[in-house]
Formats: C-alpha cells, structure tokens, sequence
C-alpha cells in the first residue's frame, strides 16, 4: 500500500499554468490518443487510469493459436487513422479483413442469407422481397427536407426504405453496432450522416452517391473504409500508444474523485486515489475521457455544484456478453463465407449475432478449427448477457446448430461480460450532450470527449482524442 491513509499534495509553485501538465482521465483509447497527441506535441501529460490496465474496453488475449476480443473486434480505417497507425509503426503487424469476409449474413425465417452488396446484388437477393426492392428503389425520388425534430432509427428508415428494410436491413446492424434498438434510438445522434445526407439530399441514396463522389474528388479510395486489426489484435493501438508516452506520466489503479476549476489564474486541482491514500495535483487543463457514469460521480468543487455532470447517470447502457467459440472445421457445416450473421430482433431468437472471427482475419484460431463470437444481450435483450455460463452455454449451443448446423461441444471457450457495454444514443440524448457542452462552457480548460460525446466506434473515439488534444493545446 504505497500511500495508506494520506493525502499527498505534488506541489505546483512557482509554474505558471500553462507549463503546468495536461491531465487526462480514463486511459481508454481516447485517452491515450490525446494524452499521446500532446505528448508528441512537447506537452507534459499526465494520464489517471482507475483500473490495473489500459485499453477500457479493448481487450486482446492470446491463448496459443486462439486470438480471442473481449469487446471490439474490428475497426474501420479512415485516412486519418492510417497515418495514425503509420506514425505508430504498426503497418507490418496490421491485418486487413480477408476477401472471405465480404459476405455478411442475416437471418430471415431462420436460415441465414447474404445481404446484398451491391445493386446487381440486390435484385437476386434472397433476403428481400421484391415489394422491399422496388420500395428501396424509388427512394432516390424522396426530397430534401429539414425536419425540426428528432426521429427515430426506426421510423427514419421506415419514411425512407419500407419497413421490411428496417425490419431485416437496418434493425440488425444497429444491433450489431450498438447493441441497441432501432425504435428508441435518435437518427440525428447515432446517425448523423444519414440525418445530414436527408436534409441536403432527401434522398440516402443519392446523398451516397454523392458522398462517394466526393471522396473520389479528395482523391480517396472508392467504397467503405477497409476493416481492419492487428496479428496480436486490436489491442496493439492502446498499447502501442502507451508505449510512447514520456516515462512517468500514466498512473493505473488512480481514481479521478474530484476537480477543483482553475480560477483566477489558479490551475486546475485533481484529487485521486490509490488504495486508501488521496493525492493532489495541479494542471494547466483537464481532459475527462470517461464512461458516463464516470462522468456523473465526478464531484467538482465548483459555484455551478458539486455534481456538474450527474443527468449523464440516465444515459441507457445495455449489458452485451461476448462469447467466443473455438470449434474444429467439422463441426459447423456452413461455409462461414462472411464476416458473420446478425439476428434481426423479428426472427425472435436468442442471438444479437455472430461473428466468423477466423473468416474475417488470420491467426485467429489453429490449423483445421474456426472461431466464432456469439454476442448477446443489448437494449432488446439485457437478461441473456447476464445468464450464468451453465444456463447461456446450452441457449447458443442451439442457436448455433439451427444457424449454422454446428455440432457437438466447443474446443475452446471464453466469456467477457460488459455489464455497461454501449451508450445507446437515443431519442432526447440532446440533453446529455447540452450538460457536457454547458459544462466545459462554465470551466474554461475542462474538455470532455469520448464514446459518450463523440461516437461510440473505435474510430470515433480516437478521432476524439486527436480533437481533444487539439482543443487542450489551443487552451494553454
Ligand atoms: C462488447 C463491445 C464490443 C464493441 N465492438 C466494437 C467494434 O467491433 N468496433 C468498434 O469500433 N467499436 C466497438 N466497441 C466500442 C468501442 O470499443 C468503445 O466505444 C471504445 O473503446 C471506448 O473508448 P473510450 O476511451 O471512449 O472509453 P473506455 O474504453 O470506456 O475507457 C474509459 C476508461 O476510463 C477508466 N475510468 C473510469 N472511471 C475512472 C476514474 N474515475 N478515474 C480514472 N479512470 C477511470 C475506465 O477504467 C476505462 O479504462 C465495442 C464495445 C464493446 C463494449
């Protein structure tokens, strides 16, 4: 117990602010990014993480030939991205999703069918009906419109697409991104190129073809980023982030419990903990990368209250179960050609989805064996993520048999519980992004960002973290 009972002040006089370390808090991807960006920019940084380990919810383990994610498994590279990666000198350990992986399946009368990829795709595609087809088409007829209020997922791809596509197109992807319910969650939140695309374009289709061109201009690569990981998996980022911050700077098992604002010239004061002990430190600004729980527990000794983020306690997020299934090739009788099968909450199982790990990258299972993620739980769903193994195990067993015709016991096995997986951005989340907004506006040197703020992709979120250092640098 290295400070038992204490309270340690790391005495600040005679630095002005602004030579004053930047404090990050929550060593999660966005975190790290920022604490990383502005460490590479010559700043002193200083990064608390109230856990033993770095990463929040990235989680890699290699077990032998098994490469298990306990929660994210894939991300999407942006531009920006790769030069991050590039920057990090990850480009020979980074894997791109294999061809094999294009398919991506849904279930529709309880067999599995691939969803189209392409309009010559969509006429022959046995996921929709015809009726569907045509009403997808003549959505390129739909008009721009500005709508003065929110709507949901639901009803945005009901007004655009029909209610099959939302029934089998939209309402399984969101479950397989959010874990979240399409009828409550905000289009304008979750969404919010599909809500920009419909007030310049009216139209998804043709803001798309739009957005395509656009991209072709910029003299980017055509189609959706490239799905990508790392040999070691994607825990590689965090680490490697990490592995570059100036000797020093991270503390793990350091709880953020309460801020004192700069004021008057005066910098920011931050009170953590370790064991039983409190310390006290200055910073020239403070930068809260935190779940929202997190956030609304932080006590701030502030004229606004000592509870400045407390509403963002209401924020909903479901509980996911991440389940990861090794098998021999003999076993499962579907081809697992894709990238995985969504279960569409219509078909009533017990599924959100699967995903074909050792399909999608290589060095994920050994010779001869496939792995498999079976995820469940989520908004529609929480009590099946929160099933004891015994009761869970026999559930997905027969799922996975009717699915995809696997049989017998797994080879190998491994759960990660998320009891709080994802923020669901749903209808109202204005009012959250309002307390976050108002707050930073009251503390000149509190920036908050993150999956709460700035999406909920890895993506997002390390974009957050560049954005965040951005702003910390602009501030001092
Ligand atoms: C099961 C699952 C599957 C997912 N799948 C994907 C996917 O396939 N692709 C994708 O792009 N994204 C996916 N995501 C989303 C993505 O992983 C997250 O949104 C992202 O990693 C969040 O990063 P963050 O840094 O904002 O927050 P977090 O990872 O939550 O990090 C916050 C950190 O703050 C720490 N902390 C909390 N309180 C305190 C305190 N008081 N003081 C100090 N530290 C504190 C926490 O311990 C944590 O380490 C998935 C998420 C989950 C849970």
């Amino acid at each position: 117990m290295p400070f038992p009972f204490s309270v340690y002040s790391v005495c600040s006089v005679g630095n002005s602010p602004s030579q004053l370390p930047v404090a990050i808090i929550g060593g999660g991807i966005t975190g790290l990014t920022a604490a990383y960006r502005l460490a590479r920019q010559g700043h002193p940084v200083r990064l608390f993480e109230g856990s033993d380990r770095l990463g929040g919810s990235i989680r890699s383990e290699r077990c032998g030939d098994w490469l298990i994610e306990a929660g994210p498994n894939s991300l999407q590279q942006t531009p920006a991205l790769a030069a991050l990666l590039t920057e990090l000198g990850l480009d020979s350990v980074k894997l791109t999703a294999r061809p094999e992986s294009k398919n991506r399946y849904i279930v529709r009368e309880g067999k599995p069918q691939a969803a189209p990829t392409s309009p010559p795709g969509l006429i022959t595609s046995q996921l929709f009906t015809v009726g569907a087809k045509l009403r997808l088409m003549r959505e390129i007829f739909t008009r721009p419109r500005t709508r003065t209020a929110d709507i949901s997922l639901a009803d945005f791809g009901a007004f655009h697409f029909g209610r099959e596509l939302v029934d089998y197109g939209l309402s399984p992807f969101v479950s397989g991104v959010y874990a979240g319910d399409a009828a409550e969650l905000s289009t304008r939140h979750s969404f919010p190129s599909l809500w920009e695309m419909e007030q310049s374009h009216g139209s998804i289709i043709r803001g798309q073809i739009a957005a395509a061109k656009a991209k072709r201009a910029r003299g980017e690569p055509a189609g959706a980023p490239p799905i990508i990981s790392f040999t070691e998996g994607l825990e590689t980022i965090p680490l490697a982030l990490a592995d570059r911050l100036p000797p020093g700077s991270v503390e793990l098992n350091a709880r953020v419990t309460s801020l004192t604002p700069s004021e008057r010239g005066r910098p920011w004061q931050l009170n953590w903990t370790r064991d039983q002990g409190t310390i006290n430190e200055s910073f020239a600004s403070v930068i809260l990368a935190l779940p929202a729980q997190a956030l609304a527990n932080l006590v701030f000794n502030s004229p606004s209250g000592p509870r400045l983020l407390s509403s963002l306690a209401d924020i909903e997020y479901p509980p996911v179960s991440s389940l990861f299934l090794g098998y021999r090739r003999d076993q499962v009788a579907h081809a697992l050609d894709g990238f995985g099968m969504l279960v569409p909450p219509v078909e009533i199982r017990q599924l959100l989805g699967v995903l074909f790990n050792s399909t999608l990258f290589t060095g994920r299972a050994p010779a001869d064996h496939v792995a498999l993620t079976v995820m469940t739980g989520g908004a529609r769903a929480p009590g099946l993520a929160r099933l004891h193994d015994a009761d869970l195990l026999p559930v997905v067993a027969r799922e996975l048999d009717a699915l995809l015709g696997v049989k017998g016991d797994p080879v190998f096995v491994r759960r990660n519980v998320w009891p709080r997986a994802i923020p669901q951005y749903n209808l109202g989340y204005e009012r959250f992004l309002d307390a976050m907004t108002a707050a930073e506006a009251a503390h000149p040197g509190l920036l908050i960002g993150g999956h709460v703020r700035d999406g909920i992709a890895m993506t997002n979120c390390i974009a957050s973290g560049e954005k965040l250092a951005a702003r910390a640098l602009a501030t001092l």
